[in-house]
């Protein structure tokens, strides 16, 4: 399989060992097969037998086969079980699918993993891919990244012990949940480095920006990035929707719909691969919270990314993004593909507006006939409901599932609905007492690192700052 950057006009690609350490393309474009392949009833059926018979680890060997051809194969196997296993998860079955007590609503738990978030079910995946293909090239990286809480706890606890791998994470001083910052601060490794910046989420990021964006300091520290845009990430992803799928129906042509509480774009994005590839998905319900970019866009066609100042704080914090990073590889495929089109329309107009308005065009109607997308927003309240009723039957759910179960409940239909659970409700503790009255448990795994001494470093709001403590830990090129 060959990959092409969703901005290409000259007609290159790459292979996925290639694109694989790359962020964006080097025309400011996303990465995608040049194809999805197709899969069909016949392969449905192998692959129920292969999850059954053969576990998670194997169903994902065989999705990733169809998109990477330049491992050989038991070398991705062996990658695929290292990542994906009942040690490195809460359970062998590594994503458990139970339905609610009202029936016909599921949830699949891709929450068990080190971190209690969705994020590791492809962070896990990306740290041996990184190790093993960093070990072929006999070269190393460094990875730098802003974390506001999930993505970096998920990205340090999967490079953790690989070869080849440092990793720099600045997180904003005193504002993550205990929880998040002991699951951070609690790794003690010389290779991982957490860095508390004295500001917010956002200048956090724009110091990442500013380093990153000194060419020759990224090329002399081999600076890397795991950001949501990582194709390699979202990949990972496809495998358990099939998985999902499986555990719900019985026969090949059964559809099921999923609920996914959406922020960057990324976790859906995976489900409207796996539908491109022919999975039988009849709704992709997208859920947002009060930050609802992404809901005006699937219902109205227009999409108005908002400044950082727009963007509401709320409980169900990982959801709260003003623009969606992934959501360019969705309109390459609404677009038809096209990389001129993707220019001229979207590019072109997003820079030139700062807005994207499909709604007067026949592409529109596609969004929902065509691509399986139907939308809806939640409030803090709409949350909170949520989560309580749902306690009362003996069920509890993190606010970003809650959010993704609400507005499912607006779009059920004779099929199963699967609410993909994206955090366990011990990461948002303050939000379930709000709910509850009660704080949630501890699950036992993580009772050794509440407790844990902490690694933390303080770091000025300053990107020379930031260089020389890089600097003074990893050695530069050619030395
Ligand atoms: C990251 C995250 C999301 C959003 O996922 P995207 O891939 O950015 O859409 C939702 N819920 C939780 C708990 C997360 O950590």
């Amino acid at each position: 399989m060959r990959y092409r950057s969703t901005r290409d006009i000259d007609g290159e690609t790459a292979s996925f060992s290639e694109i694989l350490l790359r962020g964006l393309a080097p025309d400011g474009g996303l990465y995608l097969p040049v194809e999805y392949p197709r899969v069909d009833a016949a392969t449905l059926r192998e692959w129920r037998s292969v999850l059954q018979n053969e576990g998670y680890a194997e169903l994902g060997f065989r999705v990733l086969s169809l998109y990477i051809d330049d491992i050989p194969a038991e070398d991705l196997r062996g990658i695929c079980q290292r990542a994906w296993n009942g040690e490195v998860f809460a359970t062998d079955e590594v994503v458990p699918v139970t339905e609610l007590p009202e029936g016909g609503i599921w949830i699949a738990h891709l929450s068990d993993g080190p971190t209690a978030a969705f994020k590791d079910m492809a962070m896990q995946l990306l740290g041996q891919l990184f190790e093993y293909e960093l070990a072929r090239r006999g070269t190393t990286i460094t990875i730098l990244g802003a974390t506001s809480g999930d993505t970096g706890s998920a990205a340090e606890h999967a490079m953790l012990g690989r070869e080849g791998v440092d990793v720099f994470m600045l997180t904003p001083a005193g504002r993550m949940t205990p929880f998040q910052q002991a699951q951070m601060f609690s790794i003690d490794d010389p290779h991982i480095h957490n860095l508390a910046v004295e500001g917010v989420f956002d200048d956090c990021q724009d110091l990442v920006k500013t380093v990153m964006g000194d060419a020759e300091f990224k090329k002399r520290y081999r600076l890397g990035a795991v950001n949501s845009i990582n194709w390699g990430r979202l990949l990972a992803q496809v495998v358990y929707y099939v998985a999902a799928w499986i555990k719900v129906t019985e026969r090949e042509d059964q559809q099921v719909s999923f609920a996914v509480p959406t922020g960057n774009f990324g976790n859906i994005c995976a489900g409207h691969i796996a539908r491109e590839m022919g999975l039988p998905i009849k709704h992709l319900v997208l859920a947002t919270n009060e930050n609802d970019v992404l809901d005006e866009f699937f219902r109205t066609g227009l999409y108005r990314p908002r400044s950082s100042r727009e963007t509401a704080e709320t409980s169900s914090p990982s959801m709260d993004i003003s623009k969606a990073s992934n959501v360019e590889r969705f309109v390459f495929d609404l677009l038809g593909r096209d990389p001129v089109r993707l220019r001229k329309r979207f590019v072109e107009q997003l820079g030139n507006d700062g807005e994207f308005n499909l709604s007067q065009t026949g592409e529109f109607a596609t969004i929902e006939q065509r691509h399986g997308f139907v939308s809806g927003s939640s409030s803090h309240a709409d949350r909170i409901m949520t989560i309580r009723a749902l306690a009362e039957e003996g069920v509890l759910v993190d606010p970003h599932t809650a959010d993704a179960l609400r507005v499912a409940r607006d779009h059920l239909g004779t099929e199963p609905m699967v609410v993909l659970e994206t955090a366990l409700p011990v990461k948002f503790a303050a939000t379930i007492q709000e709910a509850t009255g009660q704080e949630p448990e501890l699950p036992e795994r993580f009772v050794p690192m509440m407790d844990a001494p902490r690694h933390v470093d303080p770091m000025p709001n300053d990107a020379a700052a930031l260089k020389k403590y890089i600097a003074e830990r990893v050695s530069p090129q050619g030395s």
